[in-house]
């Protein structure tokens, strides 16, 4: 069975009010879904994360003539088909580009075997995830963790057990939110916080050390993302484990980190780092240094869906939760592209189950995008 058409979805809207986390406040939100389709009018749906306009423009001169015409069975083959387009750049929006294709390949595969993409890959290790929430983010103004503590108090009413909050204001002042957190929370439930790559080496180190009486499970993103050696120097430093990956793309940048002792939690994104080809990869790499790896996940439904079934292929890792991980990253901000098809939250057991429907798990119809809707463009084979 052929593939016969690739069509582009660039969809996004404004956040209301503005997400702010140590780096910037994010105002809007763009995203590229691609959808694949066979010649029996099966689809598959895959994600862009981060460089959607760029890796738009790859996929329509580059990796749409590989893809075209050839078979929708194939995703690991075509995986190294489109590699060999990427030239001197392995690591960015190209990258990002093969990412959504892969994914929309695994999932048009397994839909047209009639399995999830997890089967497909050789069988769920687990029926379900704990959830972590991502958030709260930081709020523009004199008090920007002022509503902290009345945004934990309704996450934990919708069974959330993990919580990631962005800090990255102030040491001093992360520090002391943290504090309040895990008094306002009790010894159960696990925090960890992200600073969206805000401090420089010393302050990240101070920073580390104010929050330790929080007991986190991780610093997510302290440095600038090419910054192997502050990160090794953090991770020397800090009292828990650091995380970080989510804006790597090549299989050379994640053993390049590894070997240098940068992380205690890997976090690639499967719209960053090849999909699902790419992300095993990286996942191999990870258990040949005994890594806890999670999919990082900040985007709509499809890279959501596509991080549970990819996260029910992980090997279980203790990582001083109360729950093993591999977790699951749940976008808490209003975001209608993840929540199209229902809310996604977890369970009142804190996890959320891995879809076992064929391919990803869900069927979306493209004109349910119409609201968030700002290009598309469709390629057909000839
Ligand atoms: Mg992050």
């Amino acid at each position: 069975m052929k593939v016969t058409s690739i069509r582009g979805y660039h969809v996004g809207f404004d956040c209301r009010p503005a997400l702010g986390n140590a780096s910037t406040f994010i105002r809007r939100r763009d995203m590229l879904l691609l959808q694949l389709v066979a010649e029996d009018g099966s689809v598959g749906w895959g994600e862009v994360f981060n460089s959607p306009f760029a890796a738009s423009g790859f996929v329509k001169a580059r990796l749409a003539p590989l893809v075209l015409g050839q078979s929708a069975a194939e995703p690991w083959r075509l995986f190294h088909a489109m590699l060999g387009t990427l030239g001197y750049d392995r690591r960015g929006a190209g990258m990002m580009a093969i990412s959504g294709m892969d994914m929309a390949l695994h999932d048009l595969a397994a839909r047209a075997r009639g399995i999830s993409v997890a089967r497909l890959l050789g069988g769920a290790l687990r029926g379900s995830m704990p959830a972590y929430a991502s958030g709260p983010f930081i709020a523009e103004g004199p008090d920007p963790y002022g509503a902290y503590p009345a945004q934990v108090e309704a996450l934990l009413k919708r069974n959330f057990r993990a919580i990631k909050p962005r800090v990255g204001v102030a040491p001093r002042r992360d520090g002391a939110v943290m504090q309040a957190m895990r008094a306002q929370v009790g010894e159960d439930i696990g925090l960890m916080v992200d600073i969206n790559q805000g401090y420089t080496v010393g302050p990240a180190i101070e920073c580390a050390r104010r929050m330790e009486e929080a007991g986190l499970l991780w610093i997510e993103e302290p440095l600038q993302p090419e910054d192997i050696n502050g990160y090794r120097m953090v991770a020397q430093a800090a009292p828990c484990a650091i995380a970080g990956g989510e804006a790597l793309g090549s299989l050379a940048a994640f053993r390049d980190f590894l070997a240098a002792g940068t992380f205690g939690v890997l976090q690639p994104d499967m719209g960053v780092c090849g999909g699902f080809s790419g992300f095993r990869r990286i996942a191999a790499l990870a258990d040949a240094y005994d890594l806890p790896v999670m999919p990082h996940v900040f985007g709509s439904l499809v890279n959501a869906y596509a991080a549970l079934q990819m996260g029910a292929l992980l090997p279980e890792r203790r990582g001083g939760a109360p729950m093993p991980y591999p977790f699951i990253e749940v976008d808490v901000t209003p975001n209608p592209l993840l929540t199209l098809l229902g809310p996604m939250d977890p369970g009142p057991d804190g996890t959320i189950a891995v879809p076992e429907a064929p391919g990803l798990g869900f069927d979306l119809a493209p004109e349910r995008l119409a609201p968030w809707l700002t290009d598309q463009w469709r390629l057909d084979l000839a």
